[in-house]
C-alpha cells in the first residue's frame, strides 16, 4: 500500500496566499481602527475647543459691560463736558488707568462725538491714545448710534490685535461721547500649547485673526467678496488691506468648528490626520499579528486534524485489510475443512465399499467355488445316497429271509454313510458361511494349545513327537479365535494323516518367526510331503489323495478361505529335508484391550 504525498508548495506561494487571506480581513480592521481613533481624537479636540471657546468668551464677556459702567461714572462724563479742564481730564485719565489696572483690559479710553480721544488709560505712555482720532472705526459709529459697538482690529498705534467694546456716554437722551475698552487678544493665542493640533479663528470675513500657526495669520480662509473687501479697506482691521488666501489641504486636516454668535467668529481646531496613522497602524499590526497567529493555529489544527484523519483512515484500511485477510483465510480454511470432511467421508465410504467389496469378493469366491464344487458335491452325496439305497434294498431282502444280523450290518453301514454325508454338509456349511467378523486380537499360543489338545490322543497313539519352538510370551495376531483354531486343527490333522503310513520316528515341528508386521507359524512334519500334483491342487475343494473314508478334500480349501478372510496367507511347500512345510502368515496385533466381541464359536 503506497501513498503519494503532495509535493510541498514553495514557501513564497504560501506567504502570498496568507497575505491574500489577510488583506480582506485587515481592511475592515483598518477602517474600524481609523474610525475609532478619529472619534477619540474628535472627542478630545471637542473638549479642547470647548475649553478654548469658553476661555475666549469668558475673556470677552468680562469686558462687555465695562464701557457702559464706566460711561455712567461722573468723572468720565465730566471729561466730556469739560474737555478743556486739565484737572478733569487728568482725573478721567487716572480713573481709566486705575480701572484698566483693576480689570486687566488692554486700554480704556474716552472719545468725544468727533472721534477724538480725550482721556485714556495709557495717557502717560509713549503710545498714548490721547488726541488720537478713531472715528473711522466701526465701533465708534455704533456707539454714537446708541448701541454697543464691537470690533476686532489691529491697534493702529500698538499694532496689537484687540477686541473693542464701545458704549455711548449719555447725557439725558444725547450721546455725548463713547467709552471704549480694548481687550488684548494676543495672549489668548499664546494660551494655545505646542500641540500637533492647530487653532484657527476666523472673523466674519473669513480672515484668520487668531491662530497657533503665525504663517496662517491674516490669511483669508475663503475668497473675499467686494463688500467685504470694501469694509476691510474702510475699517482696516488687519495689517494688510488684501489678505492673501490660505490654501489648506482639507484632506490633511481633521477640522472641528464652533461659531461664536456674539462675535460672528468661527473657532476651528485642526488636527493633522497623520495623528491617526500611528495608532491605526499599530492596531492593524496587532490585528495582523493576532490573525496570523490565529491562522497559524488554525492551519496547525487543520494539519493535526488531517494527520489524525489520515491515521484513522490508515488504521481502518489496515483493519479492513486484516479482516479481509482473516475472512479469506477463514474461508480458505472452511473450504479446506469441508474438503477434508468430504475426503474423510469419501475415504470412509471407500473403506466401507472396500470392506463390502472384499466381503462380496470372498463371498463371490466362495459361491464360485461352490459352483465348481456343485458337481463334486452332487457326486460326493449321490455316491453314499446310492450306497444307502442299495443297502436299504438289500436290508429289506435280507429281512424277508430273516437274516437279521446282515440287516443290522447293513443298517450300520447306512448310519456310517449318513454320518459321512452329515460331515460333508457340515464342512460345506462352514465353508460357505458368510463370516462378517473383522480380524481381532487373538493370542496365538492358547489357540495352538486348543488345537493340539483336540488331537493329543491320536498323536500319542501314533507316537508322533512334537517339537515345539514357540516362545512363552503371548504372541498377538490379527485373526478370529475359532477360525484360527479350525485352521490349526485342519493342518495338524493333515500332518498326522501324512505320518500314518510312515515308519517311526514320526515328528511334527512347530516354530514361529516374525517378518516385519507379520508372524509366520511354521508347521513341518517328516511325512512323505506333497506330491507335485497335490502341491498344485491341494487348495481345491474336494481334492484329496486319501480314501473317501479318510478325507473329504475340503480341509485346505477351507483353511485357504479362512486365512484370506483374516488378511493372512497359507503357503504350502515341502521341506528340503523331506516332509511337508506349511507356513501360516498372520498379521501381528499390538498387545492391548480387545475391542471386538469374541467370535461366534459355532462352526
Ligand atoms: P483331505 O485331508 O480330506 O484329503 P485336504 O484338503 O486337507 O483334504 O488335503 C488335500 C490333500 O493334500 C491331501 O489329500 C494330501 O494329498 C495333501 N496333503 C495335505 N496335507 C499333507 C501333508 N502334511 N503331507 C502330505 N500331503 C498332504
Amino acid at each position: 500500500m503506497s501513498r503519494t504525498r503532495p509535493l510541498r508548495r514553495p514557501r513564497w506561494r504560501s506567504l502570498l496566499l496568507l497575505a491574500l487571506l489577510l488583506a480582506p480581513l485587515l481592511w475592515p480592521v483598518h477602517y474600524l481602527a481609523e474610525r475609532y481613533y478619529r472619534d477619540v481624537l474628535i472627542e478630545q479636540n471637542r473638549q479642547t475647543l470647548d475649553l478654548y471657546v469658553a476661555n475666549l468668551l469668558g475673556t470677552l464677556r468680562r469686558y462687555e459691560v465695562l464701557p457702559q459702567i464706566l460711561g455712567d461714572l461722573p468723572g468720565v462724563r465730566a471729561a466730556l463736558e469739560a474737555p478743556q479742564d486739565p484737572a478733569v481730564l487728568d482725573g478721567a485719565n487716572r480713573l481709566l488707568a486705575r480701572t484698566r489696572a483693576q480689570t486687566g483690559a488692554d486700554v480704556i479710553y474716552l472719545m468725544n462725538p468727533r472721534g477724538v480721544t480725550l482721556a485714556a488709560s495709557n495717557w502717560d505712555k509713549p503710545d498714548s491714545f490721547i488726541s488720537g482720532n478713531f472715528a473711522f472705526r466701526p465701533y465708534f459709529r455704533e456707539a454714537l448710534a446708541g448701541r454697543l459697538g464691537r470690533f476686532f482690529g489691529l491697534g493702529t498705534t500698538s499694532g496689537k490685535r484687540g477686541y473693542y467694546f464701545a458704549y455711548p456716554v449719555r447725557k439725558g437722551e444725547r450721546n455725548i461721547g463713547a467709552l471704549v475698552v480694548k481687550v488684548d487678544l494676543d495672549h489668548t493665542e499664546t494660551l494655545w500649547g505646542n500641540t500637533p493640533e492647530q487653532l484657527l479663528v476666523t472673523d466674519t470675513n473669513g480672515v484668520v485673526i487668531l491662530t497657533s500657526r503665525p504663517d496662517w495669520r491674516f490669511h483669508a480662509s475663503r475668497p473675499l467678496d467686494r463688500v467685504e473687501q470694501a469694509a476691510i479697506a474702510a475699517n482696516q482691521p488687519y495689517p494688510t488691506l488684501a489678505p492673501p488666501t490660505l490654501n489648506l489641504d482639507t484632506d490633511a486636516w481633521l477640522t472641528q468648528s464652533r461659531v461664536l454668535e456674539e462675535t460672528g467668529w468661527t473657532v476651528n481646531i485642526l488636527a493633522p490626520r497623520t495623528l491617526l496613522d500611528r495608532p491605526v497602524r499599530s492596531a492593524v499590526a496587532v490585528s495582523a499579528t493576532a490573525l496570523l497567529v490565529l491562522l497559524l493555529l488554525l492551519s496547525l489544527l487543520m494539519q493535526r486534524r488531517r494527520h489524525y484523519l489520515e491515521r484513522i483512515a490508515l488504521d481502518s484500511r489496515a483493519k479492513a485489510e486484516l479482516e479481509q485477510r482473516v475472512t479469506e483465510r477463514t474461508h480458505d480454511l472452511e473450504l479446506l475443512n469441508s474438503r477434508l470432511k468430504q475426503e474423510v467421508l469419501e475415504r470412509e465410504q471407500a473403506q466401507q465399499e472396500l470392506v463390502r467389496a472384499q466381503d462380496e469378493l470372498v463371498q463371490a469366491g466362495k459361491l464360485s467355488a461352490l459352483g465348481t464344487m456343485s458337481a463334486s458335491i452332487s457326486h460326493e452325496l449321490n455316491q453314499p445316497l446310492a450306497a444307502i439305497r442299495s443297502y436299504a434294498e438289500n436290508a429289506s431282502t435280507l429281512l424277508d429271509h430273516q437274516r437279521n444280523d446282515d440287516v443290522r450290518a447293513n443298517l450300520g453301514l447306512i448310519r456310517e454313510l449318513t454320518e459321512r454325508m452329515a460331515s460333508i454338509i457340515a464342512h460345506l456349511r462352514a465353508f460357505a458361511r458368510r463370516d462378517r467378523h473383522a480380524p481381532e486380537r487373538v493370542a496365538l499360543q492358547p489357540a495352538l494349545d486348543d488345537a493340539l489338545s483336540l488331537l493329543a490322543k491320536r498323536r500319542r497313539a501314533m507316537d508322533v513327537e512334537l517339537i515345539r519352538d514357540v516362545p512363552d510370551a503371548t504372541l498377538w495376531v490379527q485373526a478370529g479365535e475359532t477360525r484360527l483354531r479350525q485352521v490349526l486343527g485342519n493342518l495338524l490333522a493333515n500332518a498326522l494323516d501324512a505320518l500314518a503310513d510312515k515308519a517311526p520316528p514320526r515328528r511334527i515341528w512347530l516354530s514361529v518367526q516374525s517378518q516385519g508386521d507379520l508372524l509366520e507359524l511354521l508347521l513341518r512334519d517328516n511325512g512323505p510331503g506333497f506330491s507335485a500334483e497335490s502341491l498344485a491342487r491341494a487348495r481345491e475343494p474336494f481334492f484329496t489323495t486319501k480314501t473317501s473314508a479318510q478325507g473329504l478334500g475340503l480341509g485346505l480349501a477351507i483353511c485357504e478361505t479362512l486365512m484370506r478372510a483374516l488378511g493372512g496367507e497359507l503357503v504350502l511347500d515341502n521341506h528340503p529335508q523331506g516332509g511337508a512345510l506349511i507356513t501360516l502368515r498372520l498379521r501381528l496385533a499390538s498387545p492391548g484391550v480387545n475391542l471386538q466381541p469374541p467370535e461366534d464359536p459355532s462352526p
